[in-house]
């Protein structure tokens, strides 16, 4: 099973919760934004591939993130999982 994260990067105030709970994939700049660690951008939304066995530590990044601009979805089914 693989799963999309999209992160909308306008959104972000850096606060960090993200790069705290994962930050094998999150990185905070000096701009003061995440960025999400081997994304390609697309339609100024950031997009990742990852694997099942990043899901759990992902979606404890996505639900720290207080502006909630981070969102997984389930390749397979198109479902939202975070
Ligand atoms: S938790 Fe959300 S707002 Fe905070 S740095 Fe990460 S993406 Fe940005």
């Amino acid at each position: 099973m693989t799963y999309l994260v999209q992160y909308n990067k306008k959104g972000c105030i850096g606060a960090g919760a993200c790069v705290a709970m994962n930050p094998e994939r999150w990185e905070l700049l000096q701009t003061g934004k995440a960025e999400l660690k081997g994304s390609k951008e697309k339609d100024g939304m950031f997009e990742l591939e990852i694997g099942e066995e990043e899901l759990e530590k992902m979606k404890a990044a996505a639900g720290g993130c207080p502006k909630e601009v981070i969102h997984i979805i389930n390749q397979e089914t198109k479902e939202k999982v975070f």
